[in-house]
């Protein structure tokens, strides 16, 4: 039987035969011994020391099976343990121009995404990112919302024409889902509260460090609640998948030098900050916002927040924040305006702290089907495209909210990543669609 490095790390196993099975991860080869460094098929390490001429064809990434003894040695790498090789049985001799190294660069490593991904920061960001998806999950399995799943195929715009990606569809015109939103709502009458994963694609023409053209969409919808209740569900969700991702994936936030100090103390309430009084905080600070053609002037009320304004606004804090109460216009046309304030809208966005900015975005959605049409046409779209989604509107429509939350913006907080791109296996961006 063959065990795992982590399962021959042990001191019951010393002066024991084990067998692991693996690749070669690092191998430096001396005068009598070669030392193998062995990664097994979770991305753990232990070396493993072989009599240089059983090892004398082995390369970078060759696939082997190694049985030897456990012995302890605390100069040994990776945990103080190592195996003293007798047998080496090779599957696959890796060609020698194995492209990763110790050190590379960037856009190599992208190019090469394929065979990066068995580096030991790729691992770790997928074991993160794994674990933030099981408690998502479980979260909203335990506080009883449904998991349903909608179509990606589409023919209506969601969040505005621009970042639409066309498709040819047998004989017509669809396109690739911006969100789930709009069919997550249809669900809510005889589902109750629903929650989704799917992938969402946005043709972002900006590169950034924050936008993906795919990327994971975590959305959630509920019939009968209020802005409160639904920022209350926010909070929650984001502070237990922190709570315990932190704590089952201490490891690998070590690995990635991610201090989780802050982390630790995300819990809630987040604070509330009204919209207006977020443009005061970035006026007092002298913040600028670039025009359309190229020259700046001060923010003002009315404009979006970019993710320079965002920035701006968490670089100190250690908890993420709601931005409550936008003025509609900034916002898409599904919208509910408060009845109470003229122009403005029940919607809030999460910021997560130390400049990360926006993770999600929620709120009510207009019930009324007059102001519904009305929105739609302002934003220069065809209600014609809308007429299912109107139907919602007619046939017993209620009060209703949810909110979409990005993973990949998430787990990027989380990892402390500079990069989106380094949150997900296979990143797609403008420039980017293989591997
Ligand atoms: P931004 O203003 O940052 O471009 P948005 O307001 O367009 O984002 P929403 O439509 O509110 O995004 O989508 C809900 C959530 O989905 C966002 O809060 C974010 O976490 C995530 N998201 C949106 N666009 C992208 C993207 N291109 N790449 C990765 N995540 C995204
Ligand atoms: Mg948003």
């Amino acid at each position: 039987m063959s065990l795992r490095a982590g399962q021959i790390k042990s001191s019951e196993n010393v002066g024991k035969q084990v067998t692991i099975r693996g690749w070669v991860y690092r191998l430096r080869k001396q005068k009598e011994n070669a030392f193998v460094l062995i990664r097994d098929d979770r991305g753990d390490v232990i070396q493993c020391v072989f009599p240089v001429e059983k090892a004398a064809s082995l390369t970078i990434e060759s696939s082997i099976e190694a049985t030897g003894i456990v012995s302890q040695d605390a100069r040994a790498p990776e945990g103080g343990y190592e195996i003293k090789g007798k047998d080496l049985k090779i599957y696959n001799v890796a060609g020698a121009d194995y492209p990763i190294g110790e050190y590379q660069s960037d856009e190599l490593l992208l190019d090469k995404r394929h065979l990066a991904l068995r580096t030991r920061k790729m691992v770790a960001m997928a074991k993160v990112r794994a674990s933030v998806l099981d408690f998502g999950r479980r979260w909203f399995v335990e506080n009883g919302w449904m998991e349903v799943t909608a179509p990606t195929i589409v023919k209506g715009a969601v969040e505005g024409g621009s970042t639409l990606f066309k498709l040819k569809y047998f004989d017509e015109e669809a396109y690739l889902s911006q969100s789930a939103q709009l069919y997550l709502e249809a669900m809510i009458f005889s589902l109750g509260p629903v929650w989704s994963l799917t992938p969402s694609f946005r043709a972002e023409k900006s590169r950034t460090v924050r936008h993906l053209a795919e990327f994971s969409h975590l959305e959630a919808e509920a019939p009968w609640v209020t802005l409160e209740d639904i920022l209350k569900v926010e909070e929650q969700l984001v502070s237990y998948v922190i709570q315990n991702t932190v704590r089952e994936r201490a490891e690998e936030l070590a690995y990635l030098k991610r201090d989780t100090v802050d982390l630790k103390k995300v819990e809630p309430p987040f604070e509330r900050v009204p919209y207006d009084k977020v443009i005061k905080v970035l006026k007092s600070k002298g913040f600028m916002v670039t025009q359309e053609d190229g020259s700046k002037r001060e923010i003002q009320f009315g404009d979006d927040l970019s993710i320079d304004s965002e920035r701006e606004l968490t670089k100190n804090a250690t908890k993420p924040m709601f931005v409550v109460g936008y003025p509609i216009a900034v916002k898409p046309f599904y919208v509910k305006e408060d009845s109470d304030n003229q122009g403005i809208g029940l919607a809030a966005d999460m910021l997560a702290p130390q400049g990360f900015g926006e993770i999600s975005s929620g709120g009510l959605r207009e019930d009324d089907i007059v102001s519904m049409t009305t929105r739609i046409r302002k934003e220069g779209l065809d209600p014609a495209a809308y007429d299912w989604y109107l139907d919602l509107r007619k046939y017993g429509s209620v009060p209703h909210g949810g909110f979409g939350l990005g993973i990949e913006r998430l787990v990027r907080w989380i990892t402390n990543a500079e990069d989106i791109k380094d949150t997900v296996l296979f990143p797609r961006t403008m420039s980017r669609v293989t591997p």
